[in-house]
This record gives C-alpha cells, sequence and structure tokens, in this order.
C-alpha cells in the first residue's frame, strides 16, 4: 500500500485503542455530563474521560450504531455506571430540546455540557455548493448554539454549569480551503466568549476546546485514502506526531474540574505548536 510506514504504525495502535490513565479530578465524581457526538472519536474519548472521574453520562449522536456500542462498552468497562443515549441530530432544536429535558427528568440536572459533535468540511472555496456551506455552519454552529442554550437555560435555572465547546486551531487561525470550516469555528470561539460573559455572572463557565490535527477514524480514513500527506503533515507539526484523542478528552477533564474555576470565555489551544508555528 501507498500509507507511509509511519503513518501504518499509527493507524495499528489507534486501532488498539491505547489504554489512558486519566488524571483524577475527584469533584467530577456524580457529575451529569452532556457529551454530543460521543459515539466517536474525541467525544468517545471524552466520555471514557469522565467515566473514569465517576461521571453520570448523557451521549447523543446521530450514529445510533455507534451509540449502542460505546454505551455497551462503556457499561462493560465501568460496572455500575450511569449513562443515557440519545439518537438525534444537533441541527435538530425540536430534537435537542426534548433530549435536553428527557436527560434533565433522568438525572435531576445537567452539570457539564460538551458541545462537540461537528464535521469537517474541505473544499477550494470556489468549489463549495452553498449546501456544502450550509451544512457545515448547520452543525458546526447553529448545532451548537442549539446546544449551548437548551442546556444554558438550566444551568442558569440551577445557578452552575460548564460548556466546553469543540471549535478547532482552525477556528483561531486560518487554512487554504477549509471557508465553511474556519467560519463555523471561528463563531464558535466567539459565542463561547459571548456566553461566558453573558452568564458569569449565573455562576456558569463557557470555554472552548481548539485541537489541532487529532488522530480519529476521519484523519485515519483521510490517510488511507491518500488524501491527507501524512508526511508533509508529521513535518509541519513541532510536534511531530498528531494528537491524541485522550488528550483533547484530558484538557476537557480540567476545564470542566474546579480546578479551572476562574478560567472563562477561553479557547483552549492543544495542536502540539502547529498555530505558533511560522512555517518556511
Ligand atoms: P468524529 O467524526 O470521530 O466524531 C464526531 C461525532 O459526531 C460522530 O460520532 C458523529 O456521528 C457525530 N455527529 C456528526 N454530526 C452530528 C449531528 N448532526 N448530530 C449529532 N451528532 C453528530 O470526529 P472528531 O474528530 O472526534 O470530531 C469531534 C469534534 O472535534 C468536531 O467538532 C470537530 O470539528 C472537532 N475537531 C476535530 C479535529 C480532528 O483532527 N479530529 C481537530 C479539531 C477539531
Amino acid at each position: 500500500s501507498d500509507v507511509p510506514q509511519q503513518a501504518q504504525q499509527d493507524i495499528d495502535a489507534h486501532a488498539l485503542h491505547e489504554q489512558v490513565q486519566y488524571k483524577n479530578f475527584s469533584d467530577l465524581a456524580g457529575k451529569v455530563v452532556f457529551i454530543t457526538g460521543g459515539a466517536s472519536g474525541i467525544g468517545r474519548a471524552m466520555a471514557e474521560a469522565f467515566a473514569v472521574n465517576g461521571a453520570r453520562l448523557a451521549l447523543l449522536d446521530i450514529n445510533a450504531g455507534l451509540l449502542e456500542k460505546a454505551q455497551a462498552e462503556l457499561q462493560a468497562t465501568y460496572p455500575g455506571i450511569e449513562v443515557t443515549t440519545c439518537v438525534a441530530s444537533i441541527t435538530d432544536e425540536v430534537a435537542v430540546e426534548n433530549a435536553v429535558a428527557d436527560v434533565q427528568a433522568l438525572f435531576g440536572r445537567i452539570d457539564v455540557l460538551l458541545n462537540n459533535a461537528g464535521i469537517s468540511m474541505n473544499k477550494p472555496t470556489l468549489e463549495l455548493a452553498p449546501a456544502d456551506w450550509r451544512r457545515a455552519i448547520d452543525i458546526n454552529l447553529n448545532g451548537a448554539f442549539y446546544c449551548a442554550q437548551s442546556v444554558g437555560r438550566r444551568m442558569v435555572a440551577q445557578g452552575s454549569g460548564v460548556i466546553l465547546n469543540t471549535a478547532s486551531m482552525y477556528g483561531t487561525v486560518a487554512a487554504p480551503e477549509r471557508a465553511a470550516y474556519c467560519a463555523s469555528k471561528a463563531a464558535v470561539v466567539m459565542l463561547t466568549k459571548v456566553l461566558a460573559v453573558e452568564w458569569a455572572p449565573s455562576g456558569l463557565r463557557v470555554n472552548a476546546l481548539a485541537p489541532g490535527y487529532v488522530q480519529t477514524a476521519l484523519t485515519d480514513e483521510l490517510v488511507r485514502t491518500g488524501r491527507m500527506d501524512y508526511d508533509a503533515l508529521i513535518k509541519r507539526t513541532p510536534a511531530r506526531r498528531l494528537g491524541k484523542t485522550h488528550e483533547v478528552a484530558t484538557l476537557a477533564l480540567f476545564l470542566a474540574s474546579d480546578s479551572a474555576a476562574y478560567i472563562n470565555g477561553q479557547a483552549i489551544v492543544a495542536d502540539g505548536g502547529w498555530s505558533t508555528y511560522s512555517y518556511i
């Protein structure tokens, strides 16, 4: 195959779901954590990280099969864990409101929203159809807003809560052929800041995660099908490797915990130095 050796090794290691020892944040035990896009990739790692910390989980995803698999795996790994699931698209504001109301009814509260579901959109701007543009904005921005508003309403009423929006380093720096993606994620960063200043007096914190290239099924597929130049990407990245899903999940643990009590309205970049590097 044409897959570079290092890329193939990384894909194989990823397939093994390397065991990760997550740090313990004791104040997260018993917290109700609502994760969108929780069935795979970064969201799935977040589910693991919060499960280790004794949280109660609500996973929402559009992929019913992966969602069921995630729930079964979590229940097998953490006997007694409370984990509920909801198959819905975050683009459907009525479905989002219903899912949030169900979780609130089941657990009595929602303490953390990991507003993570999203898609990539990578096309030359002159080939970007209006439908492509609308799809990226509808999922990455509108969907994130519906979830934040629906959960935020309950958090404001209870006087506490943490919302973490998964933006991207591409919400803070530009890249060619990603107009819709960059614009949607930049908007998520600004949405984060507005919600932070609006809801801080009500006891909420709202921050954004801005990951660089993270190894997920999505990036594995790009490498396998030759749509991503792995060697070039590694050379471009000061850390000389892609990020791991657990490295984003760990950031979410910290930001959701009381250890981050005074951090509000920030977009925290985790990109191995990518966006800091003036590449020649
Ligand atoms: P992924 O495709 O592995 O996971 C995304 C999950 O979201 C999937 O389970 C998918 O079914 C779900 N989803 C997609 N559309 C949905 C919808 N409309 N409603 C409900 N669920 C939906 O991707 P990932 O890499 O884990 O991405 C997670 C987030 O991280 C996204 O917001 C993405 O933009 C962001 N991100 C990823 C990277 C990366 O390199 N992987 C880098 C920066 C930011």
